[in-house]
Formats: structure tokens, C-alpha cells, sequence
């Protein structure tokens, strides 16, 4: 009897496992693929200054749509991305990408807008990254301090390789570039770790802003997390922002920045300029 149960046990897992590892390797070969075909792009989502709701940045998002195919969401491929070592190709495609972004509003005059990209664990610790990001800053000559990399709480608190990573940090921070910890919150760093991390900006995570301001536990943490922000001398920017509610209490609790829905979902570059205009004219 136990070993006909252990026995139809194995045969659910194994079927389960090659279905997965069957979906795994599908996007994996696509992401090779896209790799060599360049076929992702950027989307830009606004990150708006609360007091001023000028648009003073915004954060690049990766987008994979397989020819043909529907869009395959971040949250799905980036993951596999890493476990394969895929990420290196793809994210060096997005510092480059980021870059001549940077460069052509450079070029055409436009307002100055910084561009926070997001950085994986498996990037900041491969051999060349830092030397990757500074030729390629260097060749295209733009301002080092518009660039902005966002790194997960999760990740910086998580890896062991805590001197290195620390080392690259600094490194990147010397260049000039600023450093996010993205979907603050949800790591468990300690004050200690925070306090050494060369960081400009904590993003608080969109869970603790999605309630707001009814859910008053939520409440007191996002007030917290602001003032542990200012006293640290950090930007505070709240994700994921979808009302007007929300807004106004984050106003009145002191957030610098909000990024989300309410302001605008990530547009591609074209649709930049009309959707910052619009920004402008939404009730503050
Ligand atoms: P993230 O860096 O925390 O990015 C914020 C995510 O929340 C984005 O999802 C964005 O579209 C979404 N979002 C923004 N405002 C709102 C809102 O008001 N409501 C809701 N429901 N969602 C909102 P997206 O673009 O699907 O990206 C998901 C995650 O994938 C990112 O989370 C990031 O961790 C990762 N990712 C995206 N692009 C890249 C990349 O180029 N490299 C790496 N390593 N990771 C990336
Ligand atoms: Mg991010
Ligand atoms: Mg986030
Ligand atoms: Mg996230």
C-alpha cells in the first residue's frame, strides 16, 4: 500500500517537474533567441516629485514580446534569466540601452530626467560588471548622476558575498551612479546593513502602500520608513501608488516621490513627453 502511494507520489512529481522543466527551458531558448534578435525594449514609468509633481526620473522596465506570441511578463522570465545566467547578456542590453537614452535627451536638449534601471544579484556579482558599466558610460559621455540602479532588499540582505557586493557598491557609487534598494520592506535588512550600504534611495514596496491610508498599521510603517529615510539623508520613493488617497497621505506624511498607476503605467519613450504633460495636469 506505502509503496504503491510512494510510487504514484513519484510518478506526480516527475510528470510535474518535466512540465515545468519542459516551460523552463521553452523560455530559456526563447530568451536566447531574443537575445540575438534584440527583441526586448524599454518602457519608462514616471517617478514624480510629490510637492512639485514635476516628473524628475523615471524607471526602465523590461519588456520580452516572443514574435508572434503574447508578451511574457518580467515577473516570469527575469527569475529564469538569473537561474540561467542569461541576465548578464540581457542586462548589459539595458545598461547600454538606458544609456543612449540618457544620451539622445542629452542630444536633443530635452529636460533632464534621470533613469533608474533594475540590477539582479547575479549582474552585481559577475566579473565585469563594473568595469561594463564604466566603459560604457565613458563612450557615450553622459551625466553618470541621472543613471540610478535598483537593487532588491531582498537580494542585498540575502547574499553572502556580503564584502564583495559592498566593494562593487562603492565602486558604482564612485562613478557617480545612485543606488536604490528596491521593494523595501519585504528583506528583513537590519539597521545595521543600512546604515553601511552606500544607498541614495529606499523604494518602499507597493504592499504597505496599497491599503493607505485605511489599513493603519501599513500606515505606521510607511511613516516610519519616511522617517528613517530623512534621518538617514536618503530619497524615500512609494511604488505602486494607484490613488488619489494614497497620494495625498503620502504628501501629508512627507514622501519625496511616488511612482504608479495614478501617474502613469510605464510608456514606451515616444509616448514620454504627452504622458509628463499629462502629469502635470493631474489634481495634485
Ligand atoms: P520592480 O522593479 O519593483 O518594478 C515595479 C513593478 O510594478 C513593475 O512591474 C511596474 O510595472 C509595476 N507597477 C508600477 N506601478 C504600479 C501600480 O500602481 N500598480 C501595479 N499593480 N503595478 C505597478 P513589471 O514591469 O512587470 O516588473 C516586475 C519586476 O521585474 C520589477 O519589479 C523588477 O524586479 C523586474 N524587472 C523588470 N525589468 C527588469 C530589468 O531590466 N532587469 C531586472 N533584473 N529586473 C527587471
Ligand atoms: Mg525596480
Ligand atoms: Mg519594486
Ligand atoms: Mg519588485
Amino acid at each position: 500500500q506505502a509503496k504503491r502511494a510512494s510510487a504514484q507520489h513519484f510518478a506526480f512529481y516527475s510528470h510535474a517537474l518535466t512540465a515545468q522543466a519542459q516551460h523552463q527551458w521553452t523560455i530559456e531558448n526563447g530568451l536566447r533567441n531574443a537575445i540575438e534578435q534584440q527583441d526586448f525594449e524599454l518602457v519608462y514609468q514616471p517617478k514624480v516629485a510629490i510637492d512639485t509633481q514635476e516628473v524628475v526620473g523615471v524607471e526602465a522596465l523590461l519588456r520580452w514580446t516572443p514574435f508572434d506570441k503574447a508578451s511574457i511578463p518580467p515577473n516570469i522570465f527575469i527569475p529564469i534569466a538569473e537561474e540561467t545566467g542569461l541576465i548578464i547578456a540581457i542586462g548589459e542590453w539595458v545598461i547600454q540601452q538606458a544609456i543612449s537614452q540618457l544620451q539622445r535627451w542629452q542630444n536633443t536638449n530635452r529636460r533632464e530626467l534621470s533613469i533608474a534601471i533594475n540590477v539582479s544579484g547575479r549582474q552585481l556579482h559577475s566579473q565585469h560588471f563594473t568595469e561594463f558599466v564604466e566603459t560604457s558610460l565613458e563612450a557615450a559621455q553622459v551625466r553618470t548622476g541621472l543613471l540610478e540602479f535598483e537593487m532588491t532588499e531582498e537580494y542585498l540582505v540575502s547574499t553572502t558575498e556580503t564584502e564583495t557586493c559592498l566593494a562593487t557598491l562603492e565602486r558604482l557609487k564612485i562613478l557617480g551612479i545612485r543606488l536604490a534598494i528596491d521593494d523595501f520592506g519585504t528583506g528583513y535588512s537590519s539597521y545595521a546593513q543600512l546604515k553601511n550600504l552606500p544607498i541614495h534611495t529606499l523604494k518602499i514596496d507597493k504592499s504597505f502602500i496599497d491599503n493607505l491610508p485605511e489599513d493603519s498599521k501599513n500606515l505606521a510603517i510607511v511613516k516610519s520608513m519616511i522617517n528613517l529615510a530623512d534621518n538617514l539623508g536618503m530619497q524615500v520613493v512609494a511604488e505602486g501608488v494607484e490613488t488619489h488617497k494614497q497620494l495625498q497621505c503620502l504628501r501629508q506624511h512627507g514622501a519625496h516621490l511616488v511612482q504608479g498607476f495614478y501617474f502613469a503605467k510605464p510608456v514606451a519613450p515616444e509616448m514620454l513627453e504627452q504622458t509628463i504633460e499629462e502629469i502635470k495636469n493631474k489634481r495634485p
